[in-house]
């Protein structure tokens, strides 16, 4: 069983550790596909099951590659094993990209599929 949602080198400390989500991004990027959506689960403990978190910053920006309209799990305030899905807009909607001229999204420029 998964205890945790990131996965450190062995014996490397826990700053370089990877959250396991980026390994789906990862393959979408090799694969040339589009992340669309994405839902981090964690497991609590026995008596709370699996929680759902929100993605960390760091993988927000890597799902930001995507565009704003990726669709993120967010946890309901009141029980974390239910959730709600939000657009990566809607999580940050302060994101740093957003002050480049004409509201252009830095991704736009380097859509993932137009690789060749
Ligand atoms: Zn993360």
């Amino acid at each position: 069983m998964i205890r945790n949602s990131w996965t450190p080198p062995s014996g490397w400390p826990a700053t370089v550790g990877l959250c396991h989500e980026t390994g789906a991004i990862c393959e979408a990027f090799k694969l040339g596909r589009r992340v669309v959506a994405s839902v981090c689960v964690t497991a609590g403990d026995k008596d709370r099951g699996y929680w759902i978190l929100t993605p960390c910053g760091v993988c927000q920006e890597r799902l930001f590659a995507y565009g704003p309209d990726v669709e993120v799990a967010v946890p309901e305030p009141a029980d974390p094993r239910r959730w709600r899905t939000l657009r990566l807009r809607d999580v940050q909607p302060h994101w740093f990209a957003r002050v480049f001229p004409d509201d252009v999204w830095p991704y736009e420029a380097q859509d993932p599929e137009s690789r060749g």
